[in-house]
């Protein structure tokens, strides 16, 4: 997608030819064989093709211009510094499970951080301490700190995604969340210089300050404590309990945050949203804060659908939520919930507030 701004072209032409380039250390430079092979996977120039895809737990596919899956720190490095250069815009992913993309082509890079999936661990007398990827799968800590016999993770028990999706979301349940755990952060700064910060930065309710549009977070310390025994096991059968609460359909997780002193899904109920639907997005009949895929929805769809539950509950509660998933290529920040005002709602929709 050539857009006919001369600057929008530059920057185009210049990612194009650097994603194509193996010799400048994001590719297959200095590799050998199975180190090329993966390296060459790593970074993908893929212009509006299917292979420049990526999903989401929603179901609902984004379509990047170019898509990055780096697989080093490193590679991931390089990207910043040619963006330093060549500003372009960027997007960045971690499982795609809290992020809703627009229809049609998402301009710039989006980079998926999954492919930076480390996780080792060392015991340190009574504490675990554990350094994950940002692309760490959550479930893996979970299980990693069960199997070792600590404890501090079991909130993550059945929250999809990878370890700095949840960091940058500061994700949780019942209180928990995982910033309780978090010691260090090491993240990629819009300059592409690397820091590493054990202070200086705060987490609060699916809040990180870290967590920025220009900084990768790219890897974690994690600290947690050994059990005393039957702690993990009655931990995981309060989590798990929480959890059958949830729908199984296709969702983002939560559409929007708790407001101070009460539960987004209570408001939601209260004022008659469940069951409401735009195209296949519908509000979930298990609980009114999940957006449910029932075929074949659309960003749009859900974004509408969200609009239209925000409006209802505002108008009826004087409460104005705030969106938990993020969009991707709807524009600004709140251009989402400029595109729902009811003048521009599916037809279908009007009057249902
Ligand atoms: C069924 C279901 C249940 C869920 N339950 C919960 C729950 O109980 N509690 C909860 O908090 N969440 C929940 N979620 C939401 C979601 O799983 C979490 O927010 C998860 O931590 C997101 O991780 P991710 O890797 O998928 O991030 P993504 O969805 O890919 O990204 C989410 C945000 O994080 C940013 N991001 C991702 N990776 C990085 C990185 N490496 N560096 C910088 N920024 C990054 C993205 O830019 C985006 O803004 C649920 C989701 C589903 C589908």
């Amino acid at each position: 997608m050539i857009n006919a701004n001369a600057n929008d072209i530059m920057w185009q032409i210049r990612l194009r030819e650097f994603l194509a380039n193996e010799n400048n250390g994001v590719g297959a430079q200095g590799a050998q064989g199975a180190r090329r092979a993966r390296g060459a996977q790593g970074v993908q120039g893929a212009l509006s093709t299917p292979s420049a895809q990526f999903a989401t737990s929603m179901g609902i596919f984004g379509t990047a211009e170019f898509l990055a899956r780096p697989c080093r720190l490193d590679e991931a490095v390089a990207i910043f510094r040619l963006r330093s250069s060549e500003w372009f815009p960027l997007y960045i992913i971690g499982g795609g499970t809290n992020v809703l993309p627009a229809s049609g082509v998402i301009d710039g890079l989006v980079l998926s951080s999954e492919r930076l999936d480390s996780l080792v661990w060392r015991v340190e007398g009574d504490a675990l301490v554990l350094v994950a990827g940002a692309g760490c799968p959550l479930s893996s800590v979970v299980s990693t700190c069960a199997a070792l016999g600590f404890t501090g993770a079991e909130f993550a028990l059945g929250i999809p995604g990878t370890v700095g999706g949840a960091v940058a979301g500061n994700a949780g349940a019942l209180g928990a969340s995982i910033g309780d755990v978090v010691e260090e952060i090491t993240s990629v700064e819009p300059d592409g210089s690397v820091a590493r910060r054990r202070e200086g930065f705060e987490c609060s309710y699916r809040f990180c300050s870290l967590a920025s549009p220009d900084r990768l977070l790219a890897s974690v310390v994690m600290r947690f404590r050994r059990a005393v025994p039957g702690e993990i096991e009655e931990k995981t059968e309060t989590f798990r309990r929480a959890r059958e609460k949830q729908p199984r359909e296709r969702s983002a997780g939560c559409a929007f945050k708790n407001p101070p002193s009460d539960a987004a899904g209570r408001l939601l109920d209260s004022c008659g949203c469940k069951g409401l639907r735009v195209g296949d997005a519908a509000v979930s009949d298990v609980h009114a804060n999940f957006i449910v895929n029932r075929g074949a929805a659309t960003g749009e769809d859900v974004a509408a659908l969200m609009g239209l539950c925000r409006d209802r509950v505002f108008r009826r509660t004087g409460v104005l939520l705030e969106p938990e998933v993020k969009f991707i290529g709807f524009g600004s920040a709140e251009a989402w919930a400029r595109a729902i005002t009811t003048a521009s709602m599916p037809a279908e929709t009007r009057g249902l507030i």
